[in-house]
């Protein structure tokens, strides 16, 4: 059967189109990193870390995202979310884990220095209709491989409450209203259990549905919570 699939769709580099490979070597090593901001301001930050002045009580601690939201790294995140290429999740969250350890080291040194107790994983969800549309969550695909991959906790803690908009259709202010309390906690989670956030999406466009996932996890009790995206 995987034979079959196989010459039928051949696997093919997100980047350069090369067989064998779903993401070649050579195009990781050009996808092109992101400076890395504030959450709150979006200027350039130390680390991610929201500036001091720019904390708020329930505002996200940090933001680190793998990359640019362009080409093979662009390319990758719509394989993943609209062609179900699943294995691209298994490779960028390798990718990330090694850019933590080699250039970032600041998120792993907060987790590993806590032994991962106290910390746990969340992706942003989808809204029901398009989660069933599409079969899967992507953010919550990579949060789990990521879980794994780090010895954390995994909850899809969040639920879409409300209808939204896509946001892509709307700017500045119109995307802020339209996130408003659209998100709730599942009741079954005890966030003390694990106060730390690794809040996941795969693209960080204006922060609003991440700043508002964040409210709603601070509300409920979350110390920290940083937002990890793929790409911004
Ligand atoms: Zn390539
Ligand atoms: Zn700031």
């Amino acid at each position: 059967m995987n034979l079959i699939l196989d010459l039928l769709f051949p696997k093919r580099c997100v980047g350069c189109k090369k067989l064998d490979t779903y993401f070649c070597k050579d195009c990781i090593t050009n996808i092109l990193q992101t400076d890395l901001v504030c959450p709150k301001c979006e200027k350039l930050a130390v680390g991610g870390q929201t500036h001091p002045v720019c904390k708020r009580k329930y505002g996200l601690d940090g933001l680190w995202s793998l990359g640019i939201y362009q080409g093979s790294l662009r390319e990758a995140i719509k394989q993943l979310k609209y062609g179900k290429v699943k294995e691209l999740a298994e490779i960028l969250v390798d990718v990330t884990v090694e850019y933590w350890a080699k250039y970032q080291p600041f998120i792993l040194d907060q987790i590993t220095k806590d032994e991962g107790v106290g910390w746990a994983i969340i992706p942003v969800p989808l809204h029901w209709w398009r989660e069933n549309d599409r079969g899967f969550n992507q953010s919550s695909l990579i949060g789990q491989t990521l879980s794994k991959k780090l010895g954390l906790a995994y909850f899809d803690a969040l639920k879409r409450v409300r209808y939204t908009k896509p946001q892509v259709k709307l700017k500045g202010f119109g995307r802020h209203q339209n996130i408003r309390n659209a998100f709730s906690l599942s009741p079954n989670i005890l966030i003390s259990q694990s106060p730390n956030i690794l809040l996941l999406d795969d693209v960080w466009t204006t922060g609003s549905t991440l700043r508002e996932c964040c409210y709603v996890l601070k509300r409920n009790g979350a110390k920290k919570v940083w937002a990890i995206t793929l790409a911004r």
